[in-house]
C-alpha cells in the first residue's frame, strides 16, 4: 500500500501496468514533495509545492467539515 499526504491511499487495479504506473507516479510526487506545515491542522507534512492541506485535512473538507 503506498500513502503520502497529497493524496493519501494511492488505489490501482490489480495488473502489473497499473501497479507500475501508480508506483511511478507516486516516485514522482515523492521527489517533488517539499516538507510544509499543513495550513489546516498544522502537521509537518510532505507536500507538492502548490498544494498547502493534507490527505486527511481535505478528505474533511469533502465530507463537509467547517474549518
Ligand atoms: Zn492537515
Amino acid at each position: 500500500m503506498m500513502y503520502d499526504d497529497n493524496f493519501g491511499d494511492y488505489q490501482c487495479d490489480d495488473n502489473a501496468q497499473d501497479r507500475e504506473d501508480t508506483a511511478a507516479f507516486y516516485r514522482h510526487v515523492q521527489r517533488n514533495s517539499v516538507l510544509k506545515t499543513c495550513s489546516i491542522c498544522g502537521r509537518k507534512v510532505r507536500l507538492l509545492p502548490h498544494y498547502d492541506k493534507c490527505d486527511s485535512c481535505c478528505r474533511k473538507i469533502e465530507n463537509g467539515w467547517q474549518f
